[in-house]
């Protein structure tokens, strides 16, 4: 078994994006090609109430200024990839139709969450480490937007 997981490639993340990163759609032309290859195709979508924990708004502070959590530092990120917005869809050209499981995450509204794993407690396991005992048994290959606010987790 030999999976694909594709990190969040949402237009929030893609140029005129809330937290938009330069050329952020360029891969994903790549992507798609690359789906076939796989036994499965797993999705990432980050996906935040409104007033998320994580956003600047809810602290009164400047964006991308760190604030201290429970759970550790937290950097405050303008408002992104609200339940249903646009700003939280897939990039129009992804080819999500032929995605076998989307993972949402960041939908707890006290804990950002970077990993498709686990919760930034690093405790609370998401939802791929819930569907499987052991992840890790599995090959799983990782991409997606590629900027310096994602932790792609990449195991093999
Ligand atoms: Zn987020």
């Amino acid at each position: 078994m030999h999976g694909l997981l594709v990190i969040d490639v949402q237009n929030d993340f893609c140029p005129n994006g809330a937290l938009a990163v330069a050329d952020g759609d360029a891969i994903v032309a790549g992507i798609n090609a690359a789906m076939p290859r796989f036994d499965a195709v797993i999705l990432t979508q980050d996906w935040h109430p409104a007033g998320h924990s994580s956003f600047a708004s809810s602290h009164d502070a400047a964006p991308m200024s760190v604030t201290e959590m429970p759970y550790g530092p937290q950097v405050l990120w303008p408002d992104h990839c609200i339940q249903g917005s646009e700003g939280a869809a897939f990039h129009p050209e992804l080819n999500a139709t032929c995605a076998n499981m989307i993972v949402r995450k960041g939908y707890n509204p006290a804990i950002d969450s970077y990993s498709a794993f686990f919760e930034n407690d690093h405790k609370i396991a998401n939802r791929i480490a819930r569907l499987s005992a052991n992840p890790w048994d599995h090959a799983v290959d990782a991409c997606g937007t590629g900027h310096r606010f994602l932790r792609a987790l990449f195991c093999r």
